[in-house]
């Protein structure tokens, strides 16, 4: 199916005391159209790191991006956007490696793919929010406690939608409040920030993400601050208006349950790295990274054989300070040889759309070809 987004060798790091650190290092995948894809892994394995790179969200000015590309591929508000007052510029987007006329000669503006990364600040600041919306962990982080929510809602359709009158803004809010299910909106849209409940608080920050019917929402770990219940209720209301809207949706978790349940694609990353992507099920049914198949242990639901007496994985993710060369896992791995100490091992395609990162499966392919260099 069509993809909206292509991420590409992105490669982020950070400025410390300690010198210049990887933090993100060549990874790929991509998000398909009106689809979940989630990205896995524990916490410090570079997930909201990569998902801030995608919207120019890194902590400045010591989060940098080195190298990669994030492709936003021709999606329905580009078209609007051409036209956009705050965009009247006779500049095309910046297009991505097909020329126009390869692409049907169309035009690059409304169907063109826009390269994310290094894009003018200011129109990134309009992609944010119109075509990509961001939920995080603590809706606290992305409210602002001294305003009612009617002040920070209709603040963001007068960036997005200037045209609109307050009481159509005033509208669409209660409306939008209404959706993620909010039953008494005019009351909660009066509120303050600290006066609702955390899963109320998550359902409006979603509401503001929405609001501007974005073609992604990129969910940063979005329940795990809540209780259960509510978990699974924000969940199905992610997905209910992926749905409704024809939302792609990149959702970040370290819960691998969460991805079961709710996504098409995975990507497991460990250390800044991917360390196996694959479709779900593909996934849940032949893990093949050990890092995978750990984290798959760890979750007794999940295992391959149930009641396994194996631990969660031994150790830590180590910090970006003390990363070890060659493999990231190499010092947790039950698999480690001594390449693994030496040489980081590559994505591998080990079935169709099935990519793992690691020497045990390089070794198979380098096996396979010693054979076939017998054949006379
Ligand atoms: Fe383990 Fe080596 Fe594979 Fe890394 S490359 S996951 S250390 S076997
Ligand atoms: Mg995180």
């Amino acid at each position: 199916s069509q993809k909206i987004l292509t991420v590409s060798n992105l490669a982020v790091s950070f400025q410390t005391e300690s010198g210049t650190l990887s933090a993100v290092d060549g990874v790929s995948f991509e998000l398909k159209k009106g689809s979940t894809l989630g990205i896995a892994g524990e916490s410090g394995c570079g997930k909201s790191v990569t998902a801030l790179s995608i919207i120019s969200l890194l902590p400045k000015p010591s989060g940098r991006i080195d190298s990669g590309s994030v492709i936003l591929h021709g999606c329905r508000n580009s078209q609007s956007f051409a036209g956009h007052s705050m965009l009247n510029s006779k500049q095309p987007w910046p297009l991505s490696g097909t020329p126009d006329h390869e692409n049907g000669g169309k035009n690059g503006n409304e169907n063109g793919n826009i390269e994310l990364l290094n894009l003018d600040p200011e129109k990134m600041r309009t992609i944010r929010g119109r075509n990509i919306s961001m939920i995080f962990q603590e809706p606290m982080t992305a409210l602002n406690p001294v305003y009612k929510i009617k002040k920070q809602m209709l603040e963001v359709y007068s960036i997005h939608f200037p045209d609109m009158t307050r009481q159509q803004m005033t509208r669409d809010a209660t409306d939008m409040l209404k959706q993620v299910g909010i039953a008494n909106p005019d009351k909660i849209i009066e509120c303050y920030p600290h006066q609702l409940s955390g899963g109320m608080r998550q359902r409006v920050m979603i509401a503001m993400a929405l609001a501007t019917k974005p073609d992604i929402l990129i969910a940063d770990e979005p329940t795990t601050a809540l209780d259960v219940t509510v978990q699974a209720q924000i969940l199905e209301l992610i997905s209910t208006l992926q749905r409704e809207m024809g939302m792609s949706v990149i959702l970040i978790t370290h819960d691998l349950g969460v991805i079961a349940e709710n996504c098409e694609d995975a990507v497991v990353m460990y250390g800044g790295r991917v360390a196996e992507r694959a479709g779900v099920k593909e996934l849940f049914k032949n893990p093949s990274h050990p890092y995978t198949k750990g984290l798959l242990n760890s979750i007794p639901a999940l295992a391959a054989t149930p009641k396994t007496t194996l631990p969660a994985i031994r150790g830590r993710v180590p910090s970006l300070e003390e990363m070890p060369i060659g493999c990231r896992f190499s010092t947790r791995c039950p698999d480690v040889m001594d390449i693994c100490l030496k040489i980081s091992p590559a994505e591998t395609e080990i079935a169709t759309c099935h990519f793992s990162a690691c020497h045990l499966h390089e070794k198979t392919f380098k096996v396979a070809n010693d054979f076939s260099n017998l054949q006379p």
